[in-house]
């Protein structure tokens, strides 16, 4: 196959003539292959990313089917991320893809992360998205946030391998802090899709530097409306990840 032409379409924007070839120099540490995480690592696999650490220890059921596009019937019963593998590598054969069926911990941050600059948290539980938060914060790893509930969702890059960012814009705990829900909501297939690819977008940009404007700002979508509202993210000296309020003992 000729990869020159496999990628025709997106090199014809000026931006993105290389984004395959800086894609496929990277690793990226995805968490979650559900309704963000299978069809955001498919669209990236599909821009040139053939290197990836995945993990998600969920299996897959039936109400799982309306959102989570990589899955079929036959799938149900089978654990997420085998079949999520097994749907990227049909995609693109040389993808490398390394899977872990385990909840990303302290104890395992460093193998899953393992090569890579960039974190995705696509997570579904306010639990995961603090501790990944925290460990990427503590490991000066880049993340990603995206998260979904009902009709809205939310985006930002923290870059954490940058101190200035940290100083200026602090991390996902400054922003969620005490207002973290752990209530489950309900999540609609075209809307789990469509964050999926501004995070797959998003993940482009900063492969190719084309970032800067977005640095410091959360992305408030409502898919009801069809609007994307920005907000400046800021520090808050009292967050207990990045805060430099320390308590005296
Ligand atoms: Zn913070």
């Amino acid at each position: 196959m000729n990869n020159t032409n496999r990628y025709a379409r997106q090199q014809m924007i000026p931006e993105y003539q290389d984004l395959d070839k800086r894609l496929k120099q990277n690793r990226i540490a995805i968490v979650g292959s559900g309704g963000l995480g299978g069809l955001c690592s498919y669209l990236l696999v599909g821009a040139g990313a053939l290197n990836i650490n995945i993990a998600d220890y969920d299996t897959i059921d039936e109400t799982n089917l309306h959102r989570q596009i990589l899955y079929r019937e036959k799938d149900i019963g089978e654990t997420k991320i085998n079949c999520c593998k097994r749907e990227l590598v049909e995609l693109d054969k040389r993808a490398n893809i390394n899977t872990f069926a385990e909840k990303i911990t302290k104890a395992n941050f460093q193998k899953f992360t393992e090569g890579c600059r960039l974190v995705l948290d696509l997570s579904d539980n306010i639990e995961t998205r603090l501790s990944l938060n925290s460990l990427c914060f503590a490991n000066r790893i880049d993340l990603i946030h995206a998260s979904v509930t009902a009709e809205t969702a939310l985006l930002a890059y923290f870059k954490f391998s940058d101190s200035k960012f940290i100083d200026e814009y602090g991390c996902y705990e400054c922003l969620a802090g005490e207002n973290a829900t752990t209530a489950k909501k309900g999540i609609t297939g075209p809307f789990a899709s469509a964050v999926s690819a501004f995070v797959a977008n998003l993940t482009m940009q900063v492969f190719t530097d084309r970032i800067t404007e977005k640095l410091g700002k959360i992305y408030l979508f409502d898919l009801n409306r069809f609007s994307i509202k920005s907000f400046s993210l800021k520090k808050s000296p009292l967050c207990k990840c990045c805060g430099t309020t320390k308590e005296v003992s």
